[in-house]
């Protein structure tokens, strides 16, 4: 399907994208520039050396967006700006270390202020699935969560309190302000060029890695987190920049939340299954029920999605998982080549 997307912008304005030394911030920047866009400048606290990918031709600088002076120097003469930058990982991350997560509200706060200063067009922020009303994930056969059900407010602790409070930002940036601004809840994103080892990464990789790990090793053993029941969607990456794009340049959702997933639920037991399938192995299975888990059922409700932009992330499971085991895989065998990957 071949989808027209009025950007009202030329493509040698300039594009800032925040967070884009990590995973989608660095997808969203190759995607830009796949597209022709001359001047994109990538910004990210990470030494760049560390970024998961470097654009060429697109101007990258490391610099902590937490700190006033960075966020302003970062948007000066940006058209539109993308914010994807926040302390994050999977729940192994983001239960423990609430204050980081928190406080990435510090970046928000001074690049919204400092677009909004500079005159930018668009402002993007990347919310979360974590925003919603954890009352409602109970039970792994959740009911799909709609853009409404975030209040009355209970969101994930840390993380998604955080995000919560800067979609409000968002809003009232373009309420008071006149600041035109697009608010994506992002539902566990996956793919090549994520996480895959280290704390941060997040169920989909985490599972190909440790796959991976036990046919290298000959230790045909796989520990899950929790009882396995636990369900989500996962989106693959492609759509993920597809989607923001679209949003970014739909006026009827301007500073109006709206869901970014796929609505596949699956169990992480079954997630598991799917990836010993792709590797061709079955391993032995055991439960760790101290690790952390989450909420016991999350799924995307797409109704408005839809509705609003004719569209909805459509890569089945199975193809993205395909392509991000293959991905992982090839990061692994480097990794123990000797090679530095990435993520070291
Ligand atoms: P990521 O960790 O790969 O990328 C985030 C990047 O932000 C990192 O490279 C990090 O160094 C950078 N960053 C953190 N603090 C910074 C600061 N003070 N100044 C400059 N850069 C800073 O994570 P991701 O998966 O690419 O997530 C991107 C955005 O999408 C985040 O806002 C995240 O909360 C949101 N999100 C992601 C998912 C997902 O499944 N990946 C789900 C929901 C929401």
């Amino acid at each position: 399907m071949s989808i027209q997307i009025d950007r009202k912008i030329g493509k040698d304005d300039l594009i800032v994208i925040a967070g884009a030394g990590g995973f989608i911030g660095g997808s969203l920047a190759r995607y830009f520039h796949n597209l022709g866009y001359t001047r994109i400048r990538a910004v990210d606290r990470k030494p760049l050396p560390e970024w998961y990918q470097r654009v060429p031709g697109v101007e990258s600088i490391s610099a902590d967006l937490s700190e006033k002076e960075n966020a302003v120097r970062a948007v000066e003469g940006a058209a539109e700006v993308y914010n994807l930058a926040a302390d994050m990982g999977g729940m192994g991350f983001i239960e423990r270390f609430r204050v980081e997560c928190l406080r990435s509200i510090l970046v928000n706060t001074h690049l919204i202020e400092a677009a909004y200063r500079a005159g930018v067009q668009r402002y993007f922020f990347s919310s979360s699935a974590c925003a919603y009303n954890t009352d409602l994930q109970k039970d792994p056969n959740v009911r799909a969560l709609k853009e409404s059900d975030a209040y009355p407010a209970m969101a994930e602790r840390g993380y998604g309190w955080e995000k919560l409070v800067s979609e409000m930002f968002c809003q009232e940036y373009w309420h008071e302000r006149g600041l035109e601004t697009h608010i994506a809840r992002f539902h566990n994103i996956y793919g090549p060029n994520g996480t895959w080892f280290g704390g941060r990464e997040k169920a989909p990789a985490a599972i190909c890695r440790k796959v991976i790990e036990a046919k290298d090793t000959g230790n045909l053993k796989i520990e899950i987190w929790g009882d396995g029941a636990q369900t989500r969607s996962f989106c693959f990456i492609d759509d993920c920049v597809l989607g923001v794009d679209m949003i970014m340049h739909t006026d009827a959702l301007i500073a109006t939340p709206i869901n970014l997933g796929t609505s596949e639920l699956i169990s992480i037991t079954d997630l598991v299954t799917m990836v010993e399938e792709i590797g061709g192995v079955k391993l032995e299975r055991s439960h760790n029920l101290d690790a952390p888990k989450g909420v016991a059922g999350r799924n995307s409700d797409n109704t408005f999605i839809k509705q609003v932009l004719g569209w909805e992330p459509s890569t089945p499971l199975r193809d993205g998982m395909a392509k991000t085991y293959a991905w992982i895989e090839q990061q692994y065998a480097d990794r123990k080549a000797g090679k530095r990957v990435v993520q070291d």
